[in-house]
Protein backbone atom coordinates (compact mmCIF):
# COMPACT_ATOMS: atom_id res chain seq x y z
CA UNK A 1 0.00 0.00 0.00
CA UNK A 2 1.35 3.62 -0.65
CA UNK A 3 2.34 3.93 3.51
CA UNK A 4 4.60 1.44 2.66
CA UNK A 5 6.67 3.47 1.06
CA UNK A 6 8.27 6.16 2.96
CA UNK A 7 8.77 8.77 0.63
CA UNK A 8 5.30 8.79 -0.01
CA UNK A 9 4.26 9.65 3.41
CA UNK A 10 4.45 13.52 3.57
CA UNK A 11 2.52 13.94 0.31
CA UNK A 12 -0.45 12.08 1.64
CA UNK A 13 0.42 13.71 5.30
CA UNK A 14 -0.27 17.12 2.73
CA UNK A 15 -3.11 15.86 1.11
CA UNK A 16 -5.03 14.30 4.04
CA UNK A 17 -4.55 18.16 5.49
CA UNK A 18 -5.83 19.92 2.38
CA UNK A 19 -8.52 17.60 2.14
CA UNK A 20 -10.01 17.39 5.13
CA UNK A 21 -9.80 21.00 5.46
CA UNK A 22 -11.32 21.81 1.91
CA UNK A 23 -14.28 19.37 2.25
CA UNK A 24 -15.32 21.47 5.58
CA UNK A 25 -14.72 25.04 4.52
CA UNK A 26 -16.64 24.21 1.77
CA UNK A 27 -19.11 21.44 2.52
CA UNK A 28 -19.83 22.50 5.80
CA UNK A 29 -20.93 26.05 4.74
CA UNK A 30 -22.90 24.60 2.07
CA UNK A 31 -24.59 21.47 3.58
CA UNK A 32 -24.49 23.07 7.10
CA UNK A 33 -26.86 26.43 5.87
CA UNK A 34 -29.24 24.08 4.25
CA UNK A 35 -29.62 21.37 6.81
CA UNK A 36 -30.20 23.98 9.59
CA UNK A 37 -31.67 27.17 7.57
CA UNK A 38 -33.40 25.29 4.64
CA UNK A 39 -35.84 23.53 7.09
CA UNK A 40 -39.10 24.40 8.59
CA UNK A 41 -39.13 21.45 10.78
CA UNK A 42 -38.08 22.68 14.18
CA UNK A 43 -39.12 19.98 16.39
CA UNK A 44 -36.74 19.84 19.35
CA UNK A 45 -35.30 16.33 18.77
CA UNK A 46 -34.39 16.86 14.99
CA UNK A 47 -30.19 16.97 15.19
CA UNK A 48 -28.75 19.67 14.38
CA UNK A 49 -25.64 20.62 11.54
CA UNK A 50 -23.42 20.67 14.56
CA UNK A 51 -25.24 17.04 16.13
CA UNK A 52 -25.00 15.18 13.03
CA UNK A 53 -20.96 16.52 12.59
CA UNK A 54 -20.26 15.15 15.68
CA UNK A 55 -21.17 11.73 15.18
CA UNK A 56 -21.02 11.48 11.71
CA UNK A 57 -17.74 13.30 11.10
CA UNK A 58 -15.99 13.47 13.90
CA UNK A 59 -17.02 10.16 16.16
CA UNK A 60 -17.86 7.79 12.78
CA UNK A 61 -15.37 9.06 10.25
CA UNK A 62 -12.31 10.67 12.10
CA UNK A 63 -11.98 8.74 15.37
CA UNK A 64 -13.40 5.64 14.29
CA UNK A 65 -12.05 4.92 10.63
CA UNK A 66 -8.96 7.52 10.50
CA UNK A 67 -7.02 7.48 13.72
CA UNK A 68 -6.95 3.88 13.64
CA UNK A 69 -4.78 3.94 10.43
CA UNK A 70 -2.27 5.80 12.84
CA UNK A 71 -0.80 2.02 13.39
CA UNK A 72 -0.31 1.96 9.74
CA UNK A 73 2.12 4.65 9.71
CA UNK A 74 -0.33 7.31 8.99
CA UNK A 75 0.13 10.57 10.27
CA UNK A 76 -3.01 11.95 11.31
CA UNK A 77 -3.81 16.02 11.16
CA UNK A 78 -5.65 15.99 14.46
CA UNK A 79 -5.20 19.68 14.61
CA UNK A 80 -7.04 20.02 11.01
CA UNK A 81 -9.93 17.73 12.11
CA UNK A 82 -10.11 20.09 15.76
CA UNK A 83 -9.79 23.39 13.95
CA UNK A 84 -12.54 22.53 11.73
CA UNK A 85 -15.22 21.00 14.87
CA UNK A 86 -14.43 23.95 17.12
CA UNK A 87 -15.36 26.36 13.62
CA UNK A 88 -18.57 24.59 13.78
CA UNK A 89 -18.93 23.89 17.73
CA UNK A 90 -17.94 27.34 19.06
CA UNK A 91 -17.60 29.84 16.16
CA UNK A 92 -21.13 29.55 14.77
CA UNK A 93 -19.35 29.05 10.99
CA UNK A 94 -22.27 28.06 9.13
CA UNK A 95 -24.76 30.38 11.07
CA UNK A 96 -22.03 33.26 9.36
CA UNK A 97 -22.37 31.71 6.06
CA UNK A 98 -26.27 31.67 5.97
CA UNK A 99 -25.89 35.29 7.16
CA UNK A 100 -23.47 36.11 4.27
CA UNK A 101 -25.84 34.06 1.68
CA UNK A 102 -28.86 36.07 2.63
CA UNK A 103 -27.08 39.12 2.69
CA UNK A 104 -26.24 38.32 -1.19
CA UNK A 105 -29.28 37.59 -1.75
CA UNK A 106 -29.53 40.21 -5.11
CA UNK A 107 -26.71 38.62 -6.91
CA UNK A 108 -27.19 34.89 -6.39
CA UNK A 109 -30.26 32.53 -7.98
CA UNK A 110 -32.24 31.70 -4.84
CA UNK A 111 -34.78 33.05 -1.99
CA UNK A 112 -34.13 32.97 1.50
CA UNK A 113 -37.29 34.09 3.24
CA UNK A 114 -37.04 35.76 6.80
CA UNK A 115 -37.30 34.03 9.92
CA UNK A 116 -40.02 33.42 12.47
CA UNK A 117 -39.98 33.03 16.29
CA UNK A 118 -40.01 29.44 16.11
CA UNK A 119 -37.15 29.12 13.67
CA UNK A 120 -35.59 31.66 16.65
CA UNK A 121 -36.05 28.95 19.18
CA UNK A 122 -34.84 26.22 16.90
CA UNK A 123 -31.42 28.03 16.79
CA UNK A 124 -31.44 29.19 20.68
CA UNK A 125 -31.85 26.19 22.13
CA UNK A 126 -29.24 24.12 19.36
CA UNK A 127 -27.10 26.96 19.07
CA UNK A 128 -26.66 28.67 22.72
CA UNK A 129 -26.02 32.07 22.09
CA UNK A 130 -27.06 32.57 18.59
CA UNK A 131 -29.55 34.83 19.02
CA UNK A 132 -27.10 37.74 20.45
CA UNK A 133 -24.91 37.03 17.50
CA UNK A 134 -28.00 36.75 14.71
CA UNK A 135 -31.25 37.50 15.79
CA UNK A 136 -31.27 41.27 15.70
CA UNK A 137 -29.62 41.18 11.91
CA UNK A 138 -32.01 38.40 10.43
CA UNK A 139 -34.93 40.92 12.13
CA UNK A 140 -33.52 43.48 10.01
CA UNK A 141 -33.69 40.69 6.93
CA UNK A 142 -37.43 40.78 7.61
CA UNK A 143 -37.51 44.13 7.85
CA UNK A 144 -36.00 45.26 4.48
CA UNK A 145 -37.80 41.79 2.93
CA UNK A 146 -40.51 43.45 0.89
CA UNK A 147 -39.37 46.64 -1.40
CA UNK A 148 -40.27 49.85 0.22
CA UNK A 149 -38.04 52.36 -1.08
CA UNK A 150 -35.15 50.60 0.81
CA UNK A 151 -31.97 49.20 -0.45
CA UNK A 152 -31.46 45.43 -0.42
CA UNK A 153 -29.94 44.88 3.04
CA UNK A 154 -26.40 44.68 1.88
CA UNK A 155 -26.09 47.77 0.92
CA UNK A 156 -28.50 49.66 4.39
CA UNK A 157 -26.36 50.26 7.30
CA UNK A 158 -27.34 47.31 9.31
CA UNK A 159 -23.98 47.70 11.32
CA UNK A 160 -23.28 44.18 8.96
CA UNK A 161 -19.72 44.41 7.25
CA UNK A 162 -19.59 43.05 3.65
CA UNK A 163 -16.67 40.27 3.87
CA UNK A 164 -13.42 39.78 2.74
CA UNK A 165 -13.35 36.51 0.77
CA UNK A 166 -10.57 33.81 1.19
CA UNK A 167 -8.54 33.06 -1.82
CA UNK A 168 -8.33 29.09 -1.28
CA UNK A 169 -11.57 27.89 -0.05
CA UNK A 170 -13.52 31.02 -1.91
CA UNK A 171 -15.76 31.22 0.91
CA UNK A 172 -15.51 34.21 2.88
CA UNK A 173 -13.37 34.99 5.75
CA UNK A 174 -16.48 34.81 8.31
CA UNK A 175 -14.74 34.21 11.77
CA UNK A 176 -13.09 37.42 11.45
CA UNK A 177 -10.16 36.86 13.95
CA UNK A 178 -9.08 34.30 11.94
CA UNK A 179 -8.44 36.13 8.77
CA UNK A 180 -5.08 36.08 7.50
CA UNK A 181 -3.76 38.57 4.78
CA UNK A 182 -0.86 37.94 2.17
CA UNK A 183 1.11 39.60 -0.01
CA UNK A 184 0.89 36.48 -2.35
CA UNK A 185 2.28 36.12 -6.27
CA UNK A 186 1.83 39.75 -6.37
CA UNK A 187 -1.45 40.97 -5.01
CA UNK A 188 -3.28 41.21 -1.39
CA UNK A 189 -4.82 38.23 -0.92
CA UNK A 190 -6.97 37.03 2.37
CA UNK A 191 -7.97 33.59 3.53
CA UNK A 192 -10.43 32.63 5.97
CA UNK A 193 -7.90 30.33 8.91
CA UNK A 194 -4.14 29.72 8.74
CA UNK A 195 -4.68 26.12 6.94
CA UNK A 196 -6.47 28.05 3.83
CA UNK A 197 -3.14 29.99 3.66
CA UNK A 198 -1.32 27.67 3.80
CA UNK A 199 -2.77 25.75 1.36
CA UNK A 200 -2.13 28.45 -1.52
CA UNK A 201 1.22 29.11 -0.03
CA UNK A 202 2.59 25.63 0.69
CA UNK A 203 0.37 22.64 -0.67
CA UNK A 204 -0.60 24.19 -4.27
CA UNK A 205 2.73 24.55 -5.51
CA UNK A 206 5.30 23.43 -7.78
CA UNK A 207 7.24 21.48 -4.87
CA UNK A 208 6.53 20.30 -1.20
CA UNK A 209 9.20 19.96 1.26
CA UNK A 210 11.64 19.84 -1.92
CA UNK A 211 10.06 17.36 -4.45
CA UNK A 212 8.59 18.38 -7.70
CA UNK A 213 4.95 18.53 -7.41
CA UNK A 214 4.16 19.56 -11.00
CA UNK A 215 0.56 18.13 -11.09
CA UNK A 216 -0.82 20.03 -8.08
CA UNK A 217 -1.64 22.95 -9.59
CA UNK A 218 -2.57 26.80 -9.23
CA UNK A 219 -4.92 28.78 -7.45
CA UNK A 220 -5.36 31.42 -9.93
CA UNK A 221 -7.54 33.40 -11.56
CA UNK A 222 -10.51 35.63 -10.13
CA UNK A 223 -10.92 33.82 -6.90
CA UNK A 224 -12.78 36.75 -5.37
CA UNK A 225 -16.03 36.82 -7.41
CA UNK A 226 -16.98 40.42 -6.78
CA UNK A 227 -13.84 41.22 -8.68
CA UNK A 228 -15.62 40.83 -11.79
CA UNK A 229 -18.39 43.74 -11.40
CA UNK A 230 -16.61 45.76 -9.35
CA UNK A 231 -18.05 49.51 -9.70
CA UNK A 232 -20.60 48.48 -11.57
CA UNK A 233 -24.59 49.09 -11.31
CA UNK A 234 -26.53 46.33 -9.10
CA UNK A 235 -28.92 46.43 -12.04
CA UNK A 236 -26.51 45.82 -14.47
CA UNK A 237 -24.98 42.95 -12.81
CA UNK A 238 -28.39 41.28 -12.59
CA UNK A 239 -29.02 41.70 -16.04
CA UNK A 240 -25.57 40.27 -16.68
CA UNK A 241 -25.83 37.36 -14.77
CA UNK A 242 -29.16 36.74 -16.47
CA UNK A 243 -30.81 36.89 -13.05
CA UNK A 244 -34.44 39.13 -13.91
CA UNK A 245 -38.16 37.43 -14.88
CA UNK A 246 -39.34 37.13 -18.22
CA UNK A 247 -41.34 40.32 -17.85
CA UNK A 248 -37.54 42.16 -18.30
CA UNK A 249 -36.87 43.72 -14.91
CA UNK A 250 -38.89 41.18 -11.92
CA UNK A 251 -35.99 39.73 -10.24
CA UNK A 252 -35.08 35.99 -9.79
CA UNK A 253 -33.55 36.33 -6.53
CA UNK A 254 -35.88 37.93 -3.89
CA UNK A 255 -35.57 38.16 0.03
CA UNK A 256 -38.75 36.49 1.03
CA UNK A 257 -41.27 33.52 -0.63
CA UNK A 258 -44.47 35.65 -1.27
CA UNK A 259 -45.84 35.42 -4.95
CA UNK A 260 -47.49 38.62 -4.68
CA UNK A 261 -46.02 40.62 -7.78
CA UNK A 262 -46.54 44.23 -5.99
CA UNK A 263 -44.24 42.04 -3.08
CA UNK A 264 -41.36 41.57 -5.71
CA UNK A 265 -37.95 43.16 -6.32
CA UNK A 266 -37.28 44.92 -10.02
CA UNK A 267 -34.34 45.85 -11.55
CA UNK A 268 -35.76 49.89 -10.65
CA UNK A 269 -34.98 49.22 -7.13
CA UNK A 270 -31.50 48.17 -7.52
CA UNK A 271 -30.64 50.55 -9.95
CA UNK A 272 -28.43 53.29 -9.14
CA UNK A 273 -26.42 51.28 -5.96
CA UNK A 274 -22.70 50.62 -7.16
CA UNK A 275 -20.75 47.22 -6.27
CA UNK A 276 -17.36 47.16 -5.02
CA UNK A 277 -14.88 44.28 -4.60
CA UNK A 278 -13.06 44.03 -1.32
CA UNK A 279 -9.96 42.60 -2.86
CA UNK A 280 -9.98 45.67 -5.28
CA UNK A 281 -10.24 47.71 -2.42
CA UNK A 282 -7.92 46.04 -0.55
CA UNK A 283 -5.04 46.14 -3.16
CA UNK A 284 -5.53 49.95 -3.42
CA UNK A 285 -4.96 50.82 -0.04
CA UNK A 286 -1.55 52.21 0.91
CA UNK A 287 0.39 49.92 3.23
CA UNK A 288 -0.66 51.85 6.45
CA UNK A 289 -4.36 52.05 5.46
CA UNK A 290 -4.63 48.26 4.85
CA UNK A 291 -2.96 47.32 8.03
CA UNK A 292 -5.13 49.39 9.52
CA UNK A 293 -8.12 48.16 7.67
CA UNK A 294 -7.24 44.39 8.44
CA UNK A 295 -6.98 44.69 12.47
CA UNK A 296 -10.40 46.35 12.13
CA UNK A 297 -11.93 43.80 9.77
CA UNK A 298 -10.70 41.03 12.95
CA UNK A 299 -12.56 43.03 15.32
CA UNK A 300 -15.52 42.05 13.48
CA UNK A 301 -18.83 44.51 13.72
CA UNK A 302 -21.77 44.93 15.82
CA UNK A 303 -25.57 44.96 14.85
CA UNK A 304 -27.48 48.07 15.14
CA UNK A 305 -30.35 47.96 17.15
CA UNK A 306 -32.19 49.55 14.60
CA UNK A 307 -31.94 50.37 11.11
ZN1 LIG B 1 -10.83 29.45 3.34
Amino acid sequence: MALANDENKDLIERDLIYSIWNQHAVVDAAIGTIIDYGSKDRRKDRDSYAEMWKRWYYDDYYRSYLVPLEKYGLKVPHDVVEDAWRRISDDFYHHHVAQFFATGWPVNYWRIDPMTEEDFEWFEDKYPGWYDKFGKWWEHYSTLSEPNGHKPIAFENSGYVYPHRCWSCMVPCLIREDTVMDYVDGQWRTYCHKWCHWQDTVAYREEYKGRPTPAMGKMTGKREWETLYHGWDLADIVHDLGYVRDDGKTLVPQPHVQFDQSKMWTTDNVKGIEFQSPNILLNEMSDEEREKHMEEYKQGFTINSSL
